[in-house]
């Protein structure tokens, strides 16, 4: 697989991990190698004293303590205990959750799991920017509803949602609110008290951090909290997530953090939004009947999601292959079923079937950018004229 000269847009799918952040996983992957649970001696003390630390500083991103932290393998573990961990432990007052249809997997499949319990979700519409209908969202609200779960953040089309508006609503109603913030971190600022959030599922690989880490953020205090854990065993994490803790990976898991809070300062994310607005200004100028998908307002900084008309995406992106992206969504990208989220906006066949993903990330130059929107606005040329030749 040759990688080199390739240009990587596709940082919705994973991140590059951040050598700063791989060096500091480097000494508990060796000499550190110590159980955190072992605390009859200095190998447990030290793994020990690494992931409090990393529970520290993903507390610190999201404005919560660190008891509230509760380490996961990622954001789709996170995302199933959130989701059936509250409803195993809420049957009692209901048995029914609200979600939206332009949802991560993990959520609306971690839902739909809970109906051979008797549990039942709507899954509300969004409009066809990928927004949440507010209106609709309050109706869709019932005596016996026990959880709303809703992304920050589009994973597809970037879509940032009103969640401190939506926190309140369920806060109010005394409805517990789930938020998928695993785009969001490092791009917007994250307060789970401002938001009135009760559960958050974060992951590390998205934020330039390594994979198969990652965290759920469990409110404490009044009114309490109820969930149950789907993983028994030893008890870690206060018995919510059995399973000896992998310090390295919360190491890595803990400084991802620490510069996701810091790429809100330090203009990174400026720099991202600034390089993503040339990418689509060479694009839009250069192929025609482009259509950028959920349009422009409240968009995630880093994406783009377009439809490029009259193109066939895969002969296109075998041409494009020196840069990275994605067909719609990186999971659905094996199967030939359109994005469910571009089905939600309301996109229509031919949009679906020719959706682009692009994500800009932190390591990214202002000469990738030019370099990779001159190659689509090459290659789509190239694929049109030839379409047109042999008469497709
Ligand atoms: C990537 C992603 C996930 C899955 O996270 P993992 O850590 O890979 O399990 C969940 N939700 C969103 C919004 C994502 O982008």
């Amino acid at each position: 697989m040759v990688i080199n000269n390739s240009i990587y847009l596709d940082n919705h799918a994973t991140t590059a991990v951040d050598p700063t952040v791989a060096e500091a996983m480097w000494p508990y992957l060796t000499e550190h190698f110590g159980n955190p649970a072992s605390s009859a001696h200095a190998y447990g003390w030290v793994a020990k004293e690494a992931v409090e630390l990393a529970r520290e500083q993903v507390a610190e991103l999201i404005g919560a303590t660190s008891k509230e932290i509760v380490f996961t393998s990622g954001a789709t573990e996170s995302t199933n205990l959130a989701i059936i961990g509250t409803a195993r432990a809420n049957a009692f007052r209901g048995k029914h959750l609200v979600t939206l249809a332009t949802e991560h997997k993990a959520t609306l499949d971690a839902c739909e799991a809970l109906g051979p319990e008797g549990f039942e979700t709507t899954v509300l519409p969004v409009l066809p920017s990928g927004q949440i209908d507010m209106a609709q969202f309050k109706d869709s609200l019932r005596e016996d509803t026990i959880l709303v779960s809703v992304l920050m953040a589009n994973n597809e089309i970037g879509t940032v949602l009103p969640v401190a508006e939506i926190g309140a609503v369920c806060r109010e109603r005394g409805i517990v609110f789930h938020t998928d913030v695993a785009q969001a971190t490092g791009k917007l600022p994250i307060d789970v008290g401002a938001m009135s959030v009760d559960l958050m599922s974060i992951t590390a690989h998205k934020m330039h951090g390594p994979k198969g880490v990652g965290a759920l953020y469990v409110r404490r205090g009044r009114p309490r909290l109820k969930v149950n854990a789907l993983i028994h065993g030893g008890g870690q994490e206060r018995g919510l997530r059995s399973g000896t803790l992998s310090p390295h990976q919360l190491v890595g898991l803990g400084k991802s953090c620490v510069l996701a809070k810091l790429a809100l300062q330090n203009g990174e994310v400026e720099s991202m939004r600034t390089k993503r607005d040339r990418l689509w200004r060479i694009l839009s100028e250069g192929i025609e009947g482009i259509v950028l998908n959920a349009g422009m307002e409240n968009r995630l900084a880093n994406n783009l999601n377009v439809s490029i008309p009259a193109v066939d995406s895969k002969a296109l992106l075998i041409a494009t292959r020196q840069v990275a992206v994605s067909s719609g969504s990186a999971c659905a990208s094996s199967n030939l079923t359109p994005s469910h989220v571009l089905q939600a906006i309301g996109a229509a066949q031919e949009e679906m079937h020719t959706a682009v993903r692009f994500g800009v990330g932190r390591f990214n130059t202002d000469e990738e950018i030019e370099q990779a929107g001159a190659l689509f606005v090459e290659k789509v040329a190239e694929v049109r004229e030839m379409s047109a030749a042999f008469g497709l």
